[in-house]
């Protein structure tokens, strides 16, 4: 592999203003200079892999900031470069993501990484602009991609289940399931080689079948639109990622004939009512499985996602997939926040519809990671909880300057991140008391609270919490929740326990 050119990077940029263009050649030059000594494990200059990643950021169609985010963001922590020379040379906007990617790294190596949820949860603390995740993100899969080279088998699978168990999901949140699924195939092999060996075979064995089905079926859809009056769409088809078929057989208890939708069939029109339509006639041609009709159109998913899918009988014995859904949905559906954060996009006004036309340029981006078997080891790769307020921050507003800067500024700032004495991270609404603390722990050490310390220092029970603060909880048997507590606590989770602990002491008099 050679090193990504500052023309190919440029080239590449969306803004492609004199001052855009002039700090992203500068931020070449400098990590090019900075990184000169440094070899990756392959023996290729270290240059390679900031190169990539700022290149990844530019396809992505990210500012240029977050570019030379991406060619800067390892020469504090790699070289002795200090980060105060980055503010000087770059700017505050520069120097503050460069700090931030640097910082998400120190977290893991302070010996954090037995706790993932605890991960996940400091990712989104400290990473107060979104574009830092996504540099982290871009950063992270050109490591799994380049695994390979790794020489050390230990650190391969580590990096590996790190990425389906924090990265991959934090893609996930994002709505970004493009990259998501590029992080998991990548990594998946890696990680759960075994695992990742079977699905591959059973994969094999289904692809002709399944591939001859969505023919069939896209053939006589193209007809039914025709008949019906319907011209203006386009169909693709969707193939499902190795490690998501192999959750999905995990779910299924290995049996492949239950899954419908290792091959989906997926037709764009250029408005909702459009999608309606089609799925009418859909019905009426075909019959569909029954409980498999969602309606993510009407009720997006909490990650932003919409769409409609349902599933029918395609009358050879088996059932496909289809997905319904505009241009803008769909552009939203692969990039998620990344579709808004684009520098053409925001100049879009109100830009919902896409411009970009052809969305090509997606398997350039992209292409299939090759898949490299190796080591062994279990895991669970489950999805968390966390960001599920992403989505409304998402849909609920313009794509004005002003909801972009909310949403990079304040991403996470409406919950506050607390540690229990053990380390382990708990999240909680802004203003949050050591009651909601306590009653997100558990629901005994909530019923059982004496007093609270925070930071080693006895505080009252309405005291709000800030970030990082470290929470102790302090017991008596006898103790027990009043009406008073119900009033202080923020989360409904502790009131409704509050609740029940009162009714039921209540029952007992
Ligand atoms: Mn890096």
């Amino acid at each position: 592999m050679s090193v990504r050119s500052l023309q190919e990077i440029l080239s590449k940029m969306e803004q492609k203003d004199d001052t855009a263009v002039a700090l992203v050649s500068k931020a070449y030059e400098f990590a090019q200079r900075a990184h000169v000594e440094q070899k990756r494990h392959t023996g290729e200059p270290y240059f390679i892999h900031p190169a990539e990643v700022a290149y990844y950021l530019a396809e992505a169609g990210l500012d240029a900031s977050a570019i030379a985010t991406g060619l800067l963001h390892d020469t504090v922590e790699d070289t002795d470069v200090p980060l105060e020379t980055i503010g000087n040379e770059f700017g505050p906007e520069v120097m503050t993501m460069v700090d931030a990617v640097t910082k998400l790294a120190e977290i893991r190596y302070r010996g954090m990484e037995r706790h993932t949820e605890s991960l996940r949860k400091l990712f989104a603390a400290t990473a107060q602009d979104i574009r830092v995740i996504i540099v982290k993100l871009m950063d992270r899969l050109y490591n799994v991609r380049t695994l390979q080279s790794s020489p050390f088998p230990e650190k391969r699978q580590r990096k590996a289940l790190e990425t389906l168990e924090i990265y991959a999901p934090i893609a996930d949140r994002l709505g970004m399931s493009v990259l998501k699924q590029e992080l998991e195939d990548a990594a998946f092999p890696w990680a759960l080689p075994k695992e990742y060996e079977k699905t591959r075979e059973l994969l094999k064995e289904r692809k002709k079948e399944n591939e001859k089905r969505l023919e069939k079926t896209e053939h006589d859809l193209k007809r039914e639109f025709a008949d019906a009056g319907i011209r203006n769409f386009r169909t693709e088809a969707r193939i499902k990622g190795v490690y998501s078929l192999y959750n999905k057989l995990e779910r299924k208890h290995w049996d492949i004939t239950q899954i419908y939708d290792i091959l989906a069939l997926r037709v764009i029109f250029p408005s909702v009512a459009d999608c309606y339509s089609a799925l009418g006639i859909i019905h009426a041609h075909w019959r569909p499985v029954p409980g498999k009709i969602k309606d993510y159109i009407a009720f997006p998913k909490p990650n932003g996602y919409q769409s409609i899918h349902t599933t029918v009988y395609t009358g050879d014995g088996g059932a496909l997939e289809i997905q319904l859904r505009t241009e803008a949905q769909h552009r939203e559906a692969l990039y998620g926040i990344a579709s808004h954060l684009t520098y053409k996009e925001r100049q879009i006004a109100g830009g919902r519809e896409s411009r970009r036309g052809s969305l090509e340029w997606i398997r350039q981006f992209f292409p299939r990671a090759r898949a490299t078997p190796i080591p062994q080891t279990n895991s669970e790769g489950t999805v968390p909880e966390w960001i599920k307020e992403l989505a409304h921050a998402h849909h609920s507003e313009q794509e004005s300057d002003e909801y972009m800067d909310t949403l990079k500024s304040d991403f996470f700032s409406h919950r506050v991140f607390v540690f229990t004495p053990k380390g382990d991270v708990i999240d909680l609404p802004i203003q949050a008391t050591p009651i909601d603390f306590a009653y997100a722990v558990h629901s005994d050490l909530g019923n059982h609270m004496s007093g609270a310390r925070v930071n080693g220092k006895m505080v009252s029970l309405d005291t709000a919490l800030r970030n990082g603060d470290l929470v102790e909880i302090i017991t008596r048997s006898n103790a027990k929740p009043s009406r008073k507590w119900h009033d202080i606590a923020k989360t409904s989770m502790a009131k409704k326990h509050i609740r029940t602990a009162i009714a039921l002491a209540e029952g007992k008099k």
